[in-house]
C-alpha cells in the first residue's frame, strides 16, 4: 500500500526537513509505520524512537511522530545503520525497522557515484541526472508498500530510561554549569568536557 499519511503531513515533513529527498521519503514511511502501529504522535514521552544514523529520514521521524531531540525520546545511536526503533511505553510494544535500501541496485550505484562526483563538480546533464534519479527513487518510496521498505522486526527489550532531570555543578575552569553526568575530575577539580579536553592539552 502507498503511503497513507495526508498531504499536510508529507508536507510539513519537507517544510520541517527544507526540501524532498530520497531520505525524506524514508523517514516519513518510518514515521506512517509508528502512527499507525504505536498510536498517536508523541505529545510527552510515549513513544520512544531509537535511530542509528543521522541522515535525512530522521527529520520526518521528529516531525511526524513527535519523538524529538529536545524532549529526548529520539536518542542517536552511532552506528551506521539505516534502523529507526519505536517503542511504546504503555504497554512495551517495540519494534525495529531496517530500511532495506532505496531503488534498484543499479540505481543506488548511479546515485553513488554522482553524489561523489558532487565534490568536483557535475555537468548540467548529471545534475540532472541526479536530480531525476532522486525524485525517482523518493516517488517510488513512498508508493512501496511498508514491508518492501523496511524488514520490520518485533523487539523484546525494554524502552530506554525516561530522560531525567539531572543535577549541574559549576565547572572549575569557565564557571559555567554543566550537567554532573558530563564533568570529568582532575585531581580536586570538577570540569566541564571542553575544559578538561583543553587541560588535557597542556598537561
Ligand atoms: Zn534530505
Ligand atoms: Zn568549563
Amino acid at each position: 500500500m502507498p503511503c497513507q499519511l495526508t498531504q499536510e503531513q508529507i508536507d510539513h515533513a519537507i517544510a520541517f526537513h527544507g526540501h524532498w529527498c530520497p531520505g525524506l521519503a524514508s523517514g516519513i514511511r518510518a514515521a506512517e509505520w509508528a502512527l499507525a502501529e504505536m498510536g498517536p504522535r508523541s505529545e510527552d514521552e510515549e513513544l520512544v524512537a531509537v535511530v542509528e544514523t543521522d541522515y535525512c529520514g530522521i527529520d520526518a521521524v521528529q516531525c511526524l511522530t513527535g519523538c524529538t531531540f529536545g524532549k529526548g525520546n529520539l536518542i542517536y545511536r552511532d552506528y551506521g545503520k539505516l534502523a529507526f526503533s519505536f517503542y511504546r511505553r504503555s504497554d512495551g510494544k517495540a519494534a525495529r525497522l531496517v530500511l532495506k535500501g532505496m531503488g534498484n541496485t543499479a540505481e543506488q550505484e548511479e546515485m553513488t557515484a554522482l553524489h561523489r562526483k558532487k565534490a568536483t563538480g557535475l555537468t548540467p546533464g548529471e545534475a540532472d541526472r541526479l536530480q531525476a534519479l532522486r525524485e525517482h527513487v523518493a516517488a517510488q518510496t513512498m508508493d512501496a508498500a511498508l514491508g518492501d521498505i523496511f524488514d520490520i522486526q518485533a523487539l523484546n527489550d525494554p524502552p530506554p530510561q525516561k530522560a531525567r532531570i539531572l543535577e549541574s555543578r559549576v565547572c572549575d575552569g569557565c564557571g559555567e554549569r554543566v550537567m554532573e553526568t558530563r564533568t570529568r575530575l582532575r585531581g580536586n577539580k570538577c570540569y566541564c568536557l571542553p575544559c578538561f579536553e583543553k587541560q588535557a592539552d597542556v598537561a
